[in-house]
């Protein structure tokens, strides 16, 4: 029902994967009426290692069926996911609260792409490479590097995007042979129910990818059972994750928090930077982890830039109505209404304006904070220091481009950053010199879709990234092979010593490595 009002209800959904016998049940919510939709099985440890069990035993199968194999499901389930675009959105608003908009540009249209993108690229990525070796004692040997799948993959997702975030790091972990363990964030578990159905119908072995409801204890009870942990979620719940990974020399990747900065220079097309700023601020009620975070811009520009972003601002429709309608949806994790509240509380106890929004807002129910545009901010304030992750925009004058550059750095965190400036090579300069995972020149946060792009946090943001060759060689093994062909009985510097070999050997060093010129 392309953008109606309706909203879908799911039944009460228990994965099929794991007949869970311990488990206890959670609600979940709509969060734009906060009425109960579903409950979900509370997954315990030992589920979760019958579950481990269960993916490890039909592993070798499913990497044995072949990059063709397993790209055939794969494809199949680009088109399933645009053959049941509606349901799917509909599931995604009833547990997150986001426009139809919001779903369909950043989770339908980003989850079809993977699946293909995956399905094709996974082989080259992941091809055998020859290695050349300067080493004069593999001279004759074929060496190669060879990647293969770990075996059992743990994906940890979190609420903000539960098809992209969360479901979509399982897409390469799969294509790359391994099976996978999908725990999906309480608050939106049903998005990930629904898309396993859907690898069910499109044919992938029982047991190759399952979903493992739960609270946050069911998600440190995975990271003991698996090879790799893809962690997406809050650095402080990155930091537990890695710990308890160490106990068993687990590698993990982390995506986790950032503080986005944008910059607008004096030469900036002020319109672009201004609907680039507001709607990379506001998308998925400002709920992404490369969402805009806080503005600097340089004073000549500064009056306009902040002219026009208000005006766009007061313009934007927030609530919970059919595609086209609204603008901006409802906060979806009810505790993040209460931090966005906190920042902005203590950014006007601090001296800043509020030009727009500023309060909780009332829609029916549910958990909403109004589109806040914030004015005279600065480093003392929680909105310009800490992530808020909701729909807020600080925007902070500065002296010239040098200030933008050390407030731009002036954050534990790394993710994303912007630069806007007409002269493009001087922007790009600029953009060069933010510490970041990711810099966009005139742009934000679309770096995202570029699946061949690497997306990754520098500094507190993470560690290891999505997307590229590095976003599916980190769910595998890098294996070095020597192959000796031609084989002779045994290599001269075998056994058994002589001097008569070490002297020889000892001279042919000398040789090889002995006749450059020492300065
Ligand atoms: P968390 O980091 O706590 O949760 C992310 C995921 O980790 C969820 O699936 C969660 O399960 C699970 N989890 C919780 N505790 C553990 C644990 N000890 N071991 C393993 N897994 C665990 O994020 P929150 O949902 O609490 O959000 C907190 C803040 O994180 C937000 O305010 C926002 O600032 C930031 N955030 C950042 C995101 C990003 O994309 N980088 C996405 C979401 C939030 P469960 O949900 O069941 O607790």
């Amino acid at each position: 029902m392309a953008g109606t009002e309706e909203q879908v209800k799911p039944e009460v959904v228990v994965p099929d994967t794991a007949p869970p016998s311990s488990a206890s049940e959670f609600a979940v919510e709509n969060p734009a009426t906060g009425e109960v939709i579903a409950h979900c099985p509370n997954l315990g440890p030992e589920d979760i290692k019958k579950m481990a069990a269960r993916g490890r035993e039909v592993q070798p199968a499913w990497e044995a069926l072949g990059f063709e194999g397993r790209a055939r499901i794969l494809k199949r389930m680009q088109k399933w996911v645009m053959d049941h675009q509606e349901e799917v959105i509909a599931v995604i608003r009833s547990e997150t609260g986001k426009t139809y908009e919001d779903a369909l540009i950043a989770e339908i249209s980003y989850g079809a792409a993977a699946f293909g993108f995956w399905a094709t690229n996974a082989e080259k990525y992941l091809a055998d490479e020859k290695v050349k070796s300067s080493a004069v004692l593999v001279k004759g040997k074929k060496l190669l590097l060879r990647y293969r799948p770990l075996g059992l993959i743990g994906v940890i997702g979190p609420w903000n995007y539960p098809l992209t975030n969360s479901f979509g790091d399982c897409i390469p972990a799969l294509a790359a042979g391994n099976s996978v363990i999908l725990k999906p964030s309480e608050i939106t578990p049903l998005t990930s129910l629904k898309l396993a159905e859907g690898l069910k119908e499109c044919g992938i072995p029982d047991g190759v990818f399952q979903v493992a409801t739960g609270l946050g204890a069911t998600g440190a009870a995975l990271v003991d059972e698996v090879d790799m942990i893809m962690f997406t979620g809050s650095t402080a719940t990155g930091k537990k994750v890695m710990k308890t990974a160490a106990d068993t020399l687990t590698p993990v990747s982390l995506e986790l928090g950032g503080k986005d900065p944008l910059i607008v220079l004096k030469d900036a097309d002020v319109d672009r930077a201004a609907n680039t700023a507001l709607y990379y601020g506001m998308f998925n009620g400002g709920q992404t982890c490369i969402s805009v975070e806080r503005v600097y811009v340089e004073e000549p520009v500064y009056d306009e830039f902040v002219a026009k972003v208000t005006e766009k601002a007061r313009a934007l429709r927030q609530g919970d109505g059919p595609s086209g309608s609204v603008d901006v949806g409802s906060m979806t994790f009810p505790p993040q209404v209460d931090i966005v509240e906190k920042h902005v509380e203590d950014a006007k106890a601090k001296g800043a304006r509020v030009l727009v929004g500023g309060e909780r807002g009332q829609h029916n129910g549910g958990y909403w904070y109004e589109p806040t545009v914030l004015v005279d901010v600065d480093h003392t304030m929680l909105a310009m220091t800490e992530e808020t992750f909701g729909p807020t925009l600080p925007i902070m004058k500065v002296r010239d481009e040098e200030e933008a550059i050390k407030m731009a750095n002036d954050s534990p965190y790394g993710l994303g950053a912007s630069v806007f400036g007409k002269d493009i090579a001087h922007a790009e300069a600029v953009a060069r010199r933010v510490e970041a995972g990711a810099v966009c020149v005139n742009d934000a946060l679309i770096n995202y879709s570029a699946l061949e792009l690497p997306m990754g946090g520098a500094k507190a943001s993470g560690l290891g990234s999505r997307h590229g060759a590095g976003g599916i060689r980190k769910y595998t093994q890098q294996q070095a092979m020597l192959v000796t062909r031609f084989a002779t009985k045994k290599d001269p510097h075998m056994y058994p010593y002589s001097a008569k070999m070490t002297t020889r050997l000892s001279k042919f060093f000398k040789f090889l490595y002995g006749r450059g010129k020492r300065d």
